[in-house]
């Protein structure tokens, strides 16, 4: 199955970062068949001074979604990730690894979501998705990753 996953890391070298979970990805949860460039990107949702970098890559994956996303947070933790963000609240982070797609499913369970309840809002989200993933479709909005970010862009 083909993954989509978003990346994002506002504390540290955010570029080493990213590369090294990119790389992590690809040993251990599936061949990384695609990846946007980095984005520079203000914080939203909680206030900062640290900017992120901000990526997303596909991940040709046998993994089920749960085994995925252990492993995305057993990355997180290797690569430094202090704390979680519960209830809204949000922390600055070496790396946040945020599964977004996984083909037509939708998941919604106790530990995941997806697709993830916030991508279509994010543009740190959908503009490094849709260089990588423009017409892949959102089963539940029913609109392409292109579509989607041209709605959040101001006329
Ligand atoms: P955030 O990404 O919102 O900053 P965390 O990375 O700390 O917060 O994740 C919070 C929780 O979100 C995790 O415990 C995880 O189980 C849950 N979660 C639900 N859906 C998803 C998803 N699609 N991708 C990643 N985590 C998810
Ligand atoms: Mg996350």
């Amino acid at each position: 199955m083909q993954v989509y996953l978003g990346l994002g890391s506002n504390m540290g070298s955010r570029e080493e970062t990213l590369q090294a979970a990119i790389q992590l990805i690809n040993e251990r949860i599936g061949k990384v068949v695609s990846r946007s460039a980095f984005y520079d990107t203000t914080p939203e949702g909680f206030q900062s001074e640290h900017r992120f970098l901000n990526a997303a890559c596909g991940v040709e994956t046998p993994l089920s979604p749960l085994d995925i996303l252990d492993r995305t947070e057993a990355i997180e933790k290797e690569l430094g990730r202090m704390s979680k963000s519960s209830a809204g609240i949000y922390h600055d982070r070496t790396i946040d690894i945020d599964i977004l797609l996984m083909e037509n499913q939708i998941i919604e369970s106790e530990r995941l979501t997806v697709p993830h309840p916030l991508m279509h809002e994010r543009d740190f989200v959908l503009k490094p998705l849709s260089e990588i993933a423009p017409e892949t479709v959102h089963p539940v909005l029913g609109k392409s990753v292109k579509e989607l970010a041209e709605a959040g862009k101001p006329t």
